[in-house]
């Protein structure tokens, strides 16, 4: 049957840390998969609290926002250097 997510079995234990499993569900349509650990995290969480692995929000394919940065800065600089030799 396809189209059934199997529901991951309720832990009590070791939940002192990070959302309960109600919480994930409740919150299931704006979660994400950890790339680093594969556990569900809130798609707004800085880092993975099941493994502490930042989590970026730039979406897929793209660069991230401090590599366009970079990019606009050096080629500011070499325009600049350009213009006054
Ligand atoms: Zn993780």
């Amino acid at each position: 049957v396809v189209g059934r997510v199997p529901r991951s079995p309720r832990r009590d234990e070791e939940l002192d840390e990070g959302p309960s499993a109600e919480d994930l569900e409740r919150f299931s349509g704006v979660t994400r998969t950890c790339p680093s650990c594969s556990k569900e995290v809130f798609d707004d969480a800085e880092v993975c609290y099941h493994c502490g692995e930042a989590m970026s929000h730039t979406g897929e394919g793209g660069p991230p926002k401090w590599v366009m940065l970079t990019a606009g800065v050096l080629l500011a600089a070499f325009v600049l250097l350009w213009l006054v030799r």
